[in-house]
């Protein structure tokens, strides 16, 4: 599993190298950019529910968030799942950029580049996608973020460092 420091920084390279695909109108190789960090900038997320889990052994921080860039008609639904590192028995690292995260998106650009690539390395599951290697859109399997993801990190690492001030009754966080 990933941390969201990680995938936000896989992120920002994919965004800075140039990627080619085949044009299906003439057949050749055309080179491309994949500004997935600029785009992000356009797109407005809002964490709607905060919930915690233990479906994965441990009690995790569950972040649903409304995604929708200003280009684009519909919202998406963006899942980001947090999970809290153990200093010592009983007591958890403060949610960080640093913290392991399970993530996943509605949207067809996670369906086709991210998703399959983020299951790999454990940070996602097989969901929307028909569980295919994106072999064109993703060649290498590079864990990346879709530009509603990389745009709901903020909102997310903010929720949920209040959340963790709000359990801090139940749970130990370090100072
Ligand atoms: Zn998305």
């Amino acid at each position: 599993m990933k941390t969201l420091a990680q995938l936000k920084r896989n992120t920002e390279q994919w965004s800075k190298i140039p990627h080619t695909k085949i044009d299906k109108k003439t057949g050749k190789k055309v080179v491309y950019n994949d500004d997935i960090v600029g785009r992000a900038m356009e797109t407005n997320a809002a964490v709607i529910k905060v919930s915690s889990s233990r479906q994965r052994g441990v009690d995790t921080m569950v972040f649903v968030v409304r995604c929708r860039a200003h280009t684009e008609s519909v919202y998406y639904d963006v899942v980001i799942e947090l999970l809290p590192g153990e200093v010592h028995k009983d007591v958890f690292k403060m949610p960080s950029e640093q913290s392991p995260c399970w993530v996943k998106c509605s949207c067809p650009f996670f369906l086709f580049k991210c998703e399959y690539a983020l299951a790999r390395v454990g940070s996602s599951e097989i969901d929307y996608s028909n569980g295919k290697k994106p072999i064109i859109t993703n060649p290498k399997q590079f864990p990346i973020l879709c530009k509603h993801l990389y745009r709901a990190t903020d909102a997310v690492l903010k929720a949920a460092i209040q959340q963790a001030k709000n359990d801090s009754r139940k749970y130990n966080f370090e100072k």
